[in-house]
């Protein structure tokens, strides 16, 4: 039995669920990208099977904010998935303020455990600062789904530095997160 793995690119394209931007970046296009690569390279490992939020760049889900997070988490506890990814980027009024955190509803759950080899990898591969698995409790698609469930910070688009990365190689922080489930499932990469 493959390990279903639902991933979430957060936010749409336009106005619904827009997400942060930074200059002329929208987050949601680079949670888009990362996502679908992440998509493609666990689909290419039999152990996996792969269902994305968005299947093309200009999808979008729902008619308000909350509506577009309802589909995402109904869609996952109807198929059922086994684990939740949802890949989103900061932003912070200080562009010095950088790095990559992960959330989770609470810790001391599998949740944290995969939180903690997702974000070990991201730092490990990336080269971004680790700040950490953080709760958040009152992030809905951590609240709502069923399943262990991560909310993935890739890294701040109004730090330049984090940008760079971010827009650079998207393919380094899918890399990374396949690799950072693979650890916790105690698997190694397909030769
Ligand atoms: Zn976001």
């Amino acid at each position: 039995m493959a390990i279903k793995i639902y991933i979430d690119q957060g936010h749409n394209p336009g106005g619904i669920n827009g997400g942060a931007i930074a200059g002329d970046v929208e987050e949601q296009y680079i949670n888009y990208n990362v996502g679908i690569i992440l998509a493609d390279i666990m689909r290419a490992d039999y152990r996996f099977e792969v269902r994305t939020s968005r299947t093309s760049p200009d999808q979008i889900l729902g008619y308000n904010s909350s509506s577009s997070l309802a589909a995402r988490v109904n869609e996952a506890n109807a198929w059922p998935a086994d684990y939740f990814i949802s890949i989103h980027c900061n932003a912070n009024t200080n562009p010095a303020i950088n790095g990559a955190e992960v959330y989770v509803y609470q810790l001391y759950t599998q949740a944290e455990y995969l939180a903690r080899h997702v974000l070990n990898r991201i730092v490990q591969i990336v080269g971004i600062r680790d700040n950490g698995v953080r709760t958040n409790p009152s992030l809905y698609v951590l609240r709502a789904t069923q399943m262990t469930s991560i909310l993935v910070e890739l890294g701040y688009m109004t730090n330049p530095g984090d940008l760079q990365l971010l827009l650079g190689d998207p393919g380094n922080f899918a890399y990374a997160i396949y690799l950072g489930c693979l650890d916790y499932f105690g698997l190694v990469p397909l030769s």
